[in-house]
């Protein structure tokens, strides 16, 4: 131990993934921890476990929690597969997700973060960024504190001319600086304050520049979308002739505090202005091809990453990638590289630290994303006698390969145990899903939104 205190829970006899520098793995190991953080790591039984909680982690596998770094949490959790597969991406947009948000009330917000922040935990997530749809920020920050989890907050933010929150730069602006105060700053808090615009062509270069200044001296990141698909590339031709990302290099507009979602559609020379300004992406795999957007087409991300560009994963919305399944994103980067038969395609242990380490490094996230002393407890336990583990030899290329997030047992965020056996013990799982389905049916009512199933759904008789 560090010092005399005890530790306030010890996590005992685990085979430890540490994703530390030199991606040690600890067989046989205890992890103490202590207001949050690890505070210890010792061979099982070397210390005693003198703590107030000692969850047994015998034969079980401990990686650091999965970071998603791309998560709609309102709205769409509410609204799952509602969108049908036929639409095009701006059917989609304008025809569903925008006439959903301006639907929504507060306490939608509340309970689809909630939704989005147990599903998060049960599939290993321990921190969520979400990727800025919110019309109630504190709803959403109070729900993911109330779920235990790790999160960043924004707003939506836009000053294009019909959507929601829409107005002048200034307006837009102060309303995510209020935001970010009033959900927090501070490192230690579990939840803090992003700033967040919808991104695409639906911002003013003012609007950009000044996002990506505020967060600056706010101390924060900033998210926004950009080219999902290549109708943002015809739309920068348009706007000012050049390609979305040299856009956005010519305004000012890139940096190491910029999150950008997706950049998928991105050419030679805007892969090189990424790398040159540490540009951080959050990539998406699961929406890309669930849409059509064209990953297959258009997949750059290994090289990137290859090339030292700072790259997380995310899983995007519940009507795009349908689930939140961080594992399901490492799987299908690594497999498509490797299935295109390059020469030095993405290894199941590169992608793996895309989920965790590099992702949380992307994020801009301190003290997240490895298991060693100092470090949050943010800890995810695989249940080691699941099939999926027996037997074990590479565990890198179980993780990814075997695993896939399928066998998270116990789930600890700083330092707090939130899901032990499979079941998220911070929140009534069974009121919150009556209740989500309750506004489910109301919000899609207000929305004018039905779903249309292919298949013919009646009651029995
Ligand atoms: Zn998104």
């Amino acid at each position: 131990m560090t010092n005399n205190e005890k530790a306030e829970l010890v996590l005992r006899g685990a085979d430890v993934v540490t994703m530390d520098a030199a991606r040690t793995v600890l067989t046989g190991a205890d992890i103490h921890i202590r207001a949050g953080n690890i505070v210890a790591i010792t061979a099982t039984g070397s210390a005693p476990p003198d703590a107030r909680t000692v969850l047994d982690a015998r034969g079980c596998i401990v990686a650091p929690g999965y970071v998603n770094a791309h998560q709609h949490l309102t709205a769409t959790p509410l609204t799952r597969s509602l969108v049908p597969e036929t639409v095009t991406g701006s059917e989609s947009i304008f025809g569903w997700a925008v006439p959903t948000h301006a639907a929504v009330e507060e306490r939608d917000d509340e309970v689809a973060a909630m939704l989005g922040a147990v599903e998060c935990l049960r599939r290993g997530v321990t921190t969520v960024l979400e990727a800025g749809t919110v019309a109630h920020p504190d709803a959403v920050a109070r729900a993911l504190r109330r779920v235990g989890i790790r999160g960043r907050v924004g707003r939506w933010g836009s000053d294009s001319p019909g959507m929601p929150g829409t107005g002048p730069v200034a307006e837009v602006l102060a309303a995510q600086e209020a935001n970010v105060r009033a959900i927090g700053r501070d490192e230690d808090d579990l939840v803090r304050g992003w700033v967040t615009l919808v991104g695409h062509d639906l911002a003013t270069d003012e609007l950009f520049t000044g996002a990506l200044e505020l967060a600056t001296r706010l101390g924060t990141g900033a998210t926004w979308h950009m080219s999902p698909h290549e109708e943002d590339v015809v739309a920068y031709a348009q706007r000012s002739g050049l390609r979305p990302v040299e856009h956005l290099h010519r305004i000012g507009a890139l940096g190491p505090n910029l999150l950008l979602g997706h950049a998928l559609w991105v050419d030679d020379r805007e892969l090189d202005l990424l790398l040159e300004t540490g540009t951080a992406v959050a990539a998406c795999p699961a929406a890309y091809m669930r849409l059509g957007q064209g990953l297959q087409r258009a997949n750059r991300y290994p090289e990137f990453a290859r090339r030292g560009g700072r790259l997380a994963l995310g899983s995007d919305a519940h009507n795009a990638s349908d689930a939140i399944d961080l594992m399901r994103a490492a799987w299908l980067l690594c497999a498509l590289d490797r299935d295109q038969g390059g020469p030095d395609p993405l290894r199941a242990d590169e992608t793996f630290a895309l989920a965790t380490c590099g992702g949380a490094a992307a994020a801009g996230l301190a003290g997240v994303g490895s298991i060693e002393v100092g470090a949050r407890a943010d800890l995810v336990v695989l249940d080691g006698a699941d099939p999926r583990w027996v037997p074990r030899s590479d565990p890198a290329m179980q993780l990814v390969w075997g695993d896939g997030g399928n066998a998270v047992r116990d789930v600890v965020v700083a330092g707090r145990i939130v899901v032990r056996h499979r079941q998220v013990l911070t929140v009534d799982v069974d009121a919150l899903r009556a209740e989500a389905a309750e506004r489910a049916t109301a919000l899609r009512a207000r929305a004018g939104l039905e779903p249309l199933p292919r298949w013919p759904v009646r009651p029995a008789r």
